[in-house]
This record gives C-alpha cells, structure tokens and sequence, in this order.
C-alpha cells in the first residue's frame, strides 16, 4: 500500500480538522492539504515529467510545502530524498547524485555550481502553479516493498549512505509509535523543531494518520523559546529531540520560569541522554519524557523507553532503567551478538541487532554494504549493549567508538556519564587516542559551566572516587562548546582527528 493513503483517509474523514499550521497560523485544513498534494502531484507528473519509482531530493529548511511535497512525490509513484538543509552544498550535491535525483526541490536557490548526476533541474517549493485535471484522484498504487524514502545516514562515522526505507518500513515504524512511544489523538500538534529531511519528520505519518495538526515554527527550526510560546498556545504538543536539544530547552526553561505548560510529550532519542541531564529534564517538565532508540537503518523504531519508567524515580532499578533506551517496540525483534554472530547471555556486552518491519531493505546502489550489514535476516546496528533478563537494552556505544585499553575495553558513555554528573561539567566526551604504551587511551573533551572552573586535578578526584583507575581519562581538554552535526550529535570523528592536527579549530566543519 502507498503509505498516502492515509493522507487521501484523513481527508476524507476529517475534511475541516485543522492541518497545517505556520507558527499559530492555520494554513490548511485536512481537505486543503490533500488538494494541494494532489495538484503538486500532477505538477511533478505534467510538468516536471517524473514518473513511479524517480527520485525527487528536498534540500529545504523546514516548512508546511515540505510536507506537501513529501506526499505530493508519493501520492505520483516517486521515491523522496529528504537532504538536510544544513548540509554543505558539496554534502547536498554527492547525496543527490548519488540518489539519481530528476529533480530538486530547494529554497536556496541556485545552491549548485552544475546540476548533480541525473538532476534535470531544481525547483523552488514555491513555484509550481496547480496544474488542472483530476486524473490523480487517489495515491499511485504501491507495493510494502516499494520503496518510498532514501534516508542518507547523518554521517557522523564517515560517507552518508542512503537507507532504502519502503512503504511497508514507514507504516510499521508509525503503528509503533501509538503501540510503544506515545498514544495520538487529534487534538494533538507535532512541532518540527528539528530537521524533517531526519526523525522529525518521519513521525509525520502517524499524526497524519490520526488527523492530529502539524506545526511548523515560523523560525524553521529550534528556538526553546518559540517553542514554549507555541506550546502554551496550541496546546497538546509533542516533539522529537535529541538529548542536545532537550539540554538546551531546560536551561531556557529555568530561565524563563517555564514548567512545560502545553507539552504533551517530548520524545529523545538519537543520541544518549546522560542521567544528570534526564534528572534535571524531569525536574523541569515532569513526566513528559519518552526515550526511542533507532537508526536510519530502522527508523525510529529499536526500542522504547515509556513515560512511566522514566518518570518514577522511586523505583529501585529507576537508575539502571533511566540509563537504558528500554525494551524492544512491537515490530522488531533484538538480540545482542558475540563476535561469531551467536546471542549473547543477559548482562553480556555485544553488537546489537534487530530484525522485524521496520528494518530497511537495504543501502540505495551499494550491495556490499548492504551485505555486511543485513546478515542472516538481521540488522547489524554497529551499537555494543547489553540486554538484562527483562528485555531491557542498555547502549554503551558505537562499536568503533569502544577504546581498547592495555587489553580492557572501557565504553566512552560510562566515562562520560561519570563527568557529567559533576556540577561544574556542562558537557563532556570521551575519545580513545593512540598511546604507544597502551595501545589507547582515554581523553575527556570538557565543557566546563564557567571557564575556569575546572582542571584535571578536580576532574581525577572526581572520577576516582566513582569508576576503576584503568578507566580514568589520561587527558582532559578543556573547550568552549562541542562539535555537532546539524542534528546536534557530537562529532566524534572530530574529536578524534583534532587530536591528530590540534592546529585545526574544532567547530570547523
Ligand atoms: P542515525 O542513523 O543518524 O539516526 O544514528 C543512529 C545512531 O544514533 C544509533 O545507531 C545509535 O548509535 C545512536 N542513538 C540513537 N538513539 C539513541 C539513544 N536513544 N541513545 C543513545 N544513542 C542513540
């Protein structure tokens, strides 16, 4: 099925429910916002001749035509290549050569010195004029199997590769979402307050299927505060973040006096959530918080961690709870694999893999990759955790960001949740660096709270009393802000090649 059927449902069942919002601004109701996917769909057709199957990439900041277009490129047959717009124009170019992009929709301009690879010419969200006919009543049938969006991995470990996600993968992910993240209702309003090319907007499907409203912020993007205004106003709001941006909405909030009035849930994921800042988070907005781990391979859609579990503090386990991304959403299944590929007992450390509806159908053009990573029916997510005896799954980290130590392995998140919860750390990140004597070792990249606050002395004190000596940074760098890719995820890779050429400024993408 074509997932935009659901769209064609919704407007028909809801043609006056409220759709499309620019800030508080209603834009379109679920009628309007069909109508207009139908005629950019001719459009796409007629004028700019793309047929089932043809890639059309989305270089453009966040907005109500994203979404128009998003349906519009499915509801003609076509395969969407969302590319986040912070990307360098160069990033923007390889991705949509790569896709065989026909077309590209951007609101930047003439953003390429040369048309990449098969584009035949780029088009601004805003300039296609409705074509007239009917003949594109209902959504271009479609196979589960057919593939409706290239997902280009954010890239934080090397080349972006673009993930084949079919129909059939958006409709599992989003049936998940009600079942194992957060129940929808109609009066509720998804703000895209990160990039929709990524998480953000693959949680569209279910609030469309649901007749809930979409809420674009007239920033087009993340401002804590207009966040807050947007949700006192609309009410009823939910959103995903990454833990980055949850950090940043509780510092604005304690500033302001804000205590999450209008935020129905906020959904974190994609990156870990230290204890402290989870602790601080829930002080700010209550139970508001929902943990999903997932990857661009299977969106959205490993595991959960509930409201609940995340709220009750008074729990015994709550720490060792908190700490996990929860257990298993209800169309995967995940094991945890030793290095021969065989399930790994309870409390046993070892590769994660997930298998089930949401699991992509492979890498667009690249079998080898494809093949290293889907193994046996399953999905090799390149994570190391462990599961306990209640399915609970607990992430230590990327397996190439583990340092191996004299012979231990020490995982960077345990180092690094020990700094966190230091006071006078903001926020911290641990990378192995080559040591002749032990092969690696560990070095802490510190954000102090004030500058000069902290030294390695304090920092030692610190971490001694709480963690094995083995596993105690060698180093401490002190900087003023961490690298993030536009999804806010701290560039490692970064990190690790600063402390090659320390003459290269860090934020330097
Ligand atoms: P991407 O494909 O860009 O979404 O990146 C996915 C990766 O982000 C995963 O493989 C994990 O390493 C990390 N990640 C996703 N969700 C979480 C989470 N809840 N906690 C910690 N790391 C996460």
């Amino acid at each position: 099925m074509n997932i935009a059927h659901w769209l064609l449902d919704a407007a028909q069942r809801w043609p006056q429910r409220p759709a499309l919002f620019e800030g508080t601004r209603q834009v379109a109701d679920y009628q309007a916002f069909a109508s207009r996917v139908r005629a950019r769909a001719q459009a796409l057709r007629d004028t700019h001749g793309i047929g089932p199957g043809d890639r059309v990439a989305l270089l453009m900041k966040n907005s109500c035509a994203y979404l128009e277009l998003l349906y519009a490129i499915w509801w003609s047959g076509a395969v969407a290549v969302p590319i986040n717009s912070k990307l360098h124009a160069l990033e923007a170019a390889w991705i949509a050569e790569n896709a065989g992009a026909r077309l590209v929709y951007t609101d930047t301009g003439d953003v390429f010195t040369e048309l990449p690879g098969e584009c035949r010419e780029l088009v601004a969200p805003t300039q296609d004029a409705p074509v007239s006919g009917d003949e594109l009543q209902a959504p271009f049938p479609r196979q589960d199997s057919d593939l409706a969006w290239l997902f280009y991995t954010s890239g934080t470990t090397g080349r972006s590769k673009g993930v084949m996600l079919s129909h059939g993968n958006l409709m599992a992910m989003s049936l998940c979402y009600p079942l194992d993240v957060d129940p929808v209702s109609a009066d509720d309003a998804v703000v895209y307050a990160a990039p929709m090319s990524h998480g953000a907007g693959l949680y569209n499907f279910i609030h469309v299927r649901c007749g809930a409203r979409h809420v674009v912020p007239v920033s087009h993007g993340f401002q804590a505060e207009e966040l807050f205004g947007l949700a006192r106003q609309l009410g009823q709001v939910s959103l995903f973040a990454a833990p980055t941006m949850v950090k940043r909405m509780v510092e604005q909030a304690r500033r302001q006096g804000y205590a999450g009035d209008g935020i129905k849930t906020i959904v974190y994921g994609g990156g870990p959530m230290y204890l402290a800042d989870l602790s601080e988070a829930l002080d700010t907005f209550g139970p508001r918080l929902v943990q999903i781990y997932g990857q661009g391979e299977c969106p959205m859609t490993i595991t959960a961690l509930p409201r609940a579990v995340i709220a009750d503090r008074a729990q015994p386990d709550w720490a060792s709870r908190a700490a996990s991304v929860g257990r298993a959403q209800s169309c995967v299944e995940v094991r945890v694999l030793d290095a021969d590929g065989q399930p790994q007992a309870p409390g046993v450390a070892g590769e994660i893999a997930v298998r089930g509806a949401a699991v992509m159908q492979g890498y667009w053009a690249n079998p080898q990759a494809t093949a290293a990573t889907l193994v046996d029916g399953w999905l090799r997510t390149g994570d190391i955790g462990c599961l306990d005896a209640l399915g609970y799954l607990t992430l230590t980290d990327r397996s190439k960001d583990v340092i191996i130590s004299g012979g231990s392995n020490i995982y960077p998140r345990e180092v690094e949740e020990v700094l966190m919860q230091h006071p006078e750390v903001f926020e911290a990140c641990v990378v192995g660096e080559a040591d002749a004597e032990w092969g690696e070792s560990v070095v802490a990249f510190v954000v102090s709270r004030a500058p000069g606050s902290l030294d390695a002395q304090v920092l030692n004190h610190w971490f001694l009393a709480r963690m094995a000596s083995f596993k105690k940074p060698k180093k401490y760098l002190f900087c003023d802000e961490l690298p993030k890719n536009s999804y806010g995820k701290v560039l490692k890779t970064r990190l690790r090649q600063w402390l090659q050429a320390p003459d290269t400024p860090l934020g330097d993408r």
